[in-house]
């Protein structure tokens, strides 16, 4: 699937917004990417999934998993079109951790999946909770790289769409000096 045909995707379901926006990593940035609102299509997210699954075809992946909330239903299409375990890790107390039952057994190879990934911390978690489970981290994958591709995660990683938005600390933010005052997705019920 062609990097623009994804990005026409998100901007027709509105999941490509613009303005000025306080990101979970407290920098400030003039785009936001609301993937929940290009997944609440299953039809689209199955189609996208299949196309982040499609490399990895040959890895002998035997799981995939995923970060809540964010990563959820990108780690169960793309499960489904390599026709494995779907798994995601949740926070508790802060810390990722695999709960509600799931195991990875030693030696399982897992992909590790994300909607977007922007500095990669969420991943390189998950690849900690991969690891920590005995399973062996294969590479990760996300349908949107919004680093840039300098997202570092010791791991092979494919995206489906490379993005380069530029971000800014809070004091360096040209939109603040403008005068106007970020707002925090969440705030309005985006994320
Ligand atoms: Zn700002």
């Amino acid at each position: 699937m062609k990097s623009e045909e994804v990005l026409d995707i998100y901007r027709k379901t509105g999941a490509l917004l613009t303005g000025h926006f306080l990101l979970s990593s407290g920098l400030h940035s003039e785009q936001y990417l609301q993937s929940a609102l290009v997944l609440q299509q299953p039809d689209i997210a199955s189609k996208l999934c299949a196309a982040l699954a499609e490399p990895f075809k040959g890895s002998n992946i035997q799981a995939v998993i995923a970060p809540a909330l964010g990563g959820v239903f990108v780690s169960h299409e793309t499960a489904r079109a390599l026709g494995v375990r779907a798994l995601f890790a949740e926070r508790v107390n802060g810390e990722l951790t695999l709960r509600r039952g799931f195991t990875i057994r030693p030696g399982e190879r897992v992909l590790v999946v994300e909607d977007v990934i922007t500095t990669g911390k969420s991943t390189k978690e998950t690849i900690e909770v991969v690891k920590q489970a005995g399973g062996v981290a294969v590479a990760a994958a996300s349908l949107v790289d919004r680093s840039g591709g300098k997202a570092e995660l010791g791991l092979p990683y494919k995206s489906l769409v490379t993005m380069s938005v530029p971000t800014y600390a809070p004091e360096a933010c040209p939109l603040c000096k403008a005068g106007s005052t970020p707002v925090k997705p969440g705030s309005r019920g985006l994320k």
